[in-house]
Order: structure tokens, then sequence, then C-alpha cells
């Protein structure tokens, strides 16, 4: 049974790890979640819409509403026309489009290209379809791959590969040459390229690149998001899937039984939020990029080995300069001894150890909580 498949994986990283935070009442740098609330016009039109309109079952593949706002943003920043009925398929959170498209396009047997440290709805999504994955390590301290290992991870029985970037828990932003490369592999073994780009507007001068622009990937490519980093409300849980009709219809066939829809408020709140002016991506921007800046100079200064990431907002860290076995023992003694909750990586990586001397820390924080977490990390 699926269960079993699924066993291995056992509670997720971010509920135990939040557990923890609560009981010890640690200052919380793990779970991705910012700690202020969504903008007013986004929760505004949520409002309405369930205080007026919509609380009965929205079209399974989405209000056409949101549809046309999706299709809108998807053309400001690639320069691809979807036609949003049959190329966008709005689904319960980026989450849900990943298990709808590892449900939907896999078989039992396939083979998918997974980067690692992976996010940890790629490995269960491809337990949940009996697909197996193969892994190639983002190697610390930059977090590239190596090429030679990246084509060894393709063969004949490779199906898809799943990218994710801005990349959790890294912060890399692949650049052209990484993305084409990748491209042309997809090609040249037939493979489709499922991309989550969830932290599509979270990057500090580096350019997001779209998989589905590069030459030849339209057509191979699904690409995957949701509402929540880009607009603070990781509670909403509405997402989308681009892509061409072949795909998307696989998508579709496992999406309209395993949700059906999507809540109709947050698809109205959703379509609200991809309305708003580029000023407002920019502004997201800035003021993630001093946060990260705050939290990387504070961890260097406390003897941490840290990079600032090129996008998303997690800093991944070296801990090694203060003796604990591993990354596990390391946040157990955060938390408990110094008040503080981080991730412990090693849970994204399953072909290498290296995510034994990292440690990841989140800091979609307010100001003030950055700065207390940091004067209980100096306890170190
Ligand atoms: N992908 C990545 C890389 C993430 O970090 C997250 C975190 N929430 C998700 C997907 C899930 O997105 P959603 O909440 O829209 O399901
Ligand atoms: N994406 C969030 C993170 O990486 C967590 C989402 C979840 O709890 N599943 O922190």
């Amino acid at each position: 049974m699926v269960a079993d498949r699924l066993a291995p994986f056992g509670a997720t990283i971010f509920t135990t790890i939040t557990a923890l935070a609560h009981e010890h009442q640690a200052i919380d740098l793990g779970q991705g979640y910012p700690s202020w609330e969504g903008p007013d016009f986004v929760k505004e039109a949520a409002r309405e819409a369930l205080l007026h309109e919509s609380n009965q079952y929205p079209p399974s593949m989405g209000i056409g509403i949101l549809q046309r706002a999706i299709a809108d943003r998807f053309l400001v920043t690639s320069g691809i026309e979807v036609d949003p009925s049959a190329e966008i398929t709005v689904t319960s959170g980026c989450t849900e489009a990943l298990a709808a498209t590892f449900l939907g396009y896999l078989n039992p047997g396939d083979e998918v290209v997974l980067f690692e440290p992976a996010y940890d709805a790629y490995p269960v999504g491809c337990a949940l379809a009996g697909a197996i994955p193969r892994y190639v390590t983002l190697h610390a301290p930059d977090f590239r791959f190596d090429e030679t290992e990246l084509r060894a991870a393709f063969g004949p029985r490779t199906r898809m590969i799943v990218v994710n970037s801005p990349h959790n828990p890294t912060g890399r932003v692949f650049d052209r040459a990484e993305m084409t490369l990748i491209a042309e592999l997809c090609q040249e073994h037939d493979v489709v390229a499922v991309t989550d780009e969830v932290y599509e507007y979270i990057t500090y001068g580096t350019e997001h690149i779209r998989m589905a622009t590069l030459p030849g990937m339209w057509d191979r490519t699904l690409t995957l998001s949701s509402i929540g980093k880009s607009f603070s409300v990781t509670g909403w849980k509405t997402g989308w899937a681009i892509g061409p009709e072949p795909l998307t219809r696989a998508l579709r066939a496992a999406h309209q039984y395993l949700t059906f829809t999507t809540p109709n408020p947050m698809q109205h709140g959703a379509a609200a939020a991809l309305k708003a002016p580029e000023s407002y991506f920019s502004e997201l921007r800035s003021m993630y990029q001093a946060k990260r800046d705050t939290l990387v100079a504070g961890l260097q200064a406390v003897g941490f080995q840290a990079t600032a990431p090129e996008g998303a907002y997690y800093v991944l860290a070296d801990h090694r300069s203060f003796g604990f076995a591993n990354d596990v023992e390391f946040v157990r003694n955060l938390i408990t001894n110094i008040g503080v909750a981080a991730i412990p990586p090693s849970a994204f990586y399953h072909r290498s150890t290296e995510g034994d001397h990292l440690v990841r820390f989140a800091f979609c924080k307010d100001e003030a909580t950055l700065r207390a977490a940091l004067e209980r990390i100096a306890r170190l």
C-alpha cells in the first residue's frame, strides 16, 4: 500500500521542527512562513468573495478571472501567450500541482531526475507514483551541479526532471548555462521538465529564467507556482500549473479526482494579487534583500560559513565551526538550549551526506525577530 512506500519518509521535517519549536518557545527560523500577514488588497478581495458571492464549488480547473490573471502575468514575465482555459490549471497549492503531475504523468518504474537537496514533495511524489528518483547533488558551498553527474542521471527510463529555481533550501537561481544544459538533455532524452517556481519573484539581482522560455522547451515543460510566497499568504494553498495541452491533460486527470477544485474565495484573492503593479514585486525583492543581508552578516559574525543566497528566503549555513556531530544534533541543541529553530537539511539529501554539516535558516521574518534570533544565536 502507498502508506508503506511513504513510511520511510515519516513525518515532514517541517511538522517535526515546528512542534519542537513550540515546545521550547524557540524563535522560529525553521518552516518558511512570513511572520506577517499578506497585503490588504489581497485579503480584501478574498473577504469580498467570501462575504458576498463565492462559497460554492468553483470550476474544477479554476475560475476564469484567476486563469486570466495567471496568463497575463506569465505573458509579462515570459513573453509567452497561453490559452487560459486550456493551458492553465488552478490547484490547491504548488504541492497539489506537484502531486497531480507525478500521479498524472508518471508510470511505475519511470525515472525522475531530482537535484538534491530536494524539497520533500519531490521524492515523496516519486514514491506516490511508483517512480524512481535519480539524484544529482548541488555541491556545497556554491551549490552547482557537476555536468558529468547530470548527464549520467539521464538514461533510457528517464521521463521527468524537476527544476526548482529559485531553489529551496540552497537559494540558488540557476543561470542560463545551467538551464540550457538541462533543456538540451531533456530534448536529447525526450524528458519533460517540471519547474517549481514558487520563489519566482524572490531574487536578488539574479535573473530568474523560466525553463518554458528556452528553445524547444514550451512543449515539454510544466511550470508550477503558487500565491503563498509571492504574497506572504502561505496558508492559502492556491497554486497553478501552466503548460501545453497534452501535459495539462495528464495533470488534470489526477487533479480532478485529488481535490476537484480549490477554495473559491482564495482564488478571487489570488486573481486580485496577480494584478499587482510591478512596484509590488520590486518592493518584495528589496524587503527580502535587506532581511537576507541582516541574517547573513549576523551568522557570519558568530562564526558560520554562510554566503548570501541568489534567491528564495533561506540561508544554508555551514555549522562545523561549532563542533556538533551533524545537522540534527546541531539543530536539537539550537532549539532546546539556544531557543532558535532551524531546519536540519539532511532531510533534503538522499545520496550525499553533505547536508550533515549544514543548517537552514529562514529569513521571512520581521526585523525584530531576526535580531532577537541573532542575539540568541550569538550564545552558541
Ligand atoms: N515548492 C517549494 C520549493 C516550496 O518551498 C514550497 C513551500 N511551501 C512548496 C513547493 C509548496 O507550495 P504551496 O504552499 O503552494 O503548496
Ligand atoms: N516550503 C516550506 C519550507 O520549506 C514548508 C512547507 C511545508 O511545511 N510543507 O519551509
